[in-house]
């Protein structure tokens, strides 16, 4: 069988490596501790924050397929929060949702786990390092790739190579491969986001479970506790304004901080003095900015392909259909 590296364990490589099981040796590198990628989960004492992802849609017949898996599964759960618009001086109003949203539980991250874990059980031939960065691809005389990690680790020698990373990740992984779809990957881009985690004493009592937010340094405000299984109905997440992020990017965290922190106090009434938890976190590469309308990126000849949610779009879907494509792809060739 072929050895396959898959740079990263978020949706797209969940996809990806859910086609390959089973038909080729896979071996998937992470460089966090954990799985889900931006689908992500930070947990301190008793809080837990999706500081990432706050929810899914499912519009296209293949992601449908697999949501109603990971309902039978448990992996996921219909969420119907109370969401209202608020911006400064005016009435919040009520805004309906038109079609359902789905949270992973009991946490964002889970989804993923929950997957590549039912894989791993079925799959020996499926092998998955987590704190393994990816930091460079040297080609052997037999056309293989040798990974090597940052700590200077081989990782091993692999036909094929793909990255699920970010374009911008992808390309410093890919820039001197002889990848030839490196002028396409520098077409995608993405807008940062700053991801305010609040924890308080007390139960939160606020009047919404979701708030989006208009003419502010902050674009929404969820009540992590309302989601379905969750166990704390403490903690708060702010995520900044992309547009404020990208002007901000390099500022002081601490000044960041206090801007979200500010228009928080202001929006929802909270005082900082009844906060028991804050951290800020900072997503170079958060939402889609410009993408592909390309599946996947692929280059045959030299054994190395990218995919992600860039190629298709900002959501999370997005991910999962590019994953998807490209390992059914893979699949009927490796089969061919
Ligand atoms: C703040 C925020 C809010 C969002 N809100 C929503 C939302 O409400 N609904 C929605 O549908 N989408 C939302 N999104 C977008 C959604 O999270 C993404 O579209 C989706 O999770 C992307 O999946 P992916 O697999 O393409 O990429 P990622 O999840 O980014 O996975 C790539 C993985 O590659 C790993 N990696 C990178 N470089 C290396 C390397 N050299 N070696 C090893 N591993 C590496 C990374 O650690 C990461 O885990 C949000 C994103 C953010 C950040």
């Amino acid at each position: 069988m072929q050895e396959i590296l898959i740079i990263g364990a978020g949706m797209a490589a969940t996809a990806l490596t859910h086609e390959l099981a089973g038909h080729a040796n896979i071996t998937l590198a992470e460089k966090s501790r954990g799985m889900g990628g931006r689908m992500s989960t930070r947990r301190s004492d008793a809080l837990q924050f999706d500081h990432g992802a706050q929810f899914l849609t499912a519009r296209s017949d293949e992601f449908k397929t697999f949501i109603d898996k990971a309902l039978r599964a448990g992996w996921v759960a219909e969420w119907q929060p109370l969401v209202i618009t608020l911006a400064a001086d005016q009435k919040p109003y009520k805004r309906d949702w038109f079609e359902p949203h789905y949270v992973a539980t009991p946490s964002m991250n889970a989804l993923c786990k929950a997957q590549l874990r039912e894989l791993e059980a079925l799959r020996p031939e499926l092998r998955i390092a987590l704190g393994t960065e990816i930091a460079t691809l040297t080609q052997e005389e037999t056309g293989r790739w040798t990974a090597t990690t940052k700590d200077g680790d081989r990782l091993g020698a692999f036909d094929q190579v793909i990255s699920t990373a970010p374009p911008r990740q992808t390309e410093a992984l890919f820039a001197t491969t002889g990848f030839d779809a490196l002028a396409s990957l520098a077409d995608a881009s993405h807008l940062p986001c700053f991801s305010l985690m609040l924890g308080t004493a007390q139960p939160l009592e606020l009047p919404f479970d979701l708030a989006v937010v208009k003419d502010s340094p902050v674009a929404l405000i969820a009540n992590n506790g309302s989601k379905p299984g969750r166990g704390s109905t403490q903690s708060l997440l702010v995520h900044a304004d992309n547009g404020w992020a990208r002007e901000h990017l390099e500022d002081e965290p601490e000044q960041v901080e206090e801007v979200l922190l500010a228009a928080t106090e202001s929006l929802t009434g909270i005082d900082r003095g009844a906060l028991a938890y804050r951290a800020l976190h900072r997503w170079r590469y958060a939402k889609t900015e410009t993408a592909l309308a390309l599946d996947y990126l692929v280059d045959a000849d030299r054994g190395l392909a990218a995919c992600g949610d860039w190629c298709l779009g900002a959501t999370v879907e997005s991910a999962f259909l590019s994953g998807q494509r490209l390992g059914a792809m893979l699949r009927e060739r490796l089969a061919g």
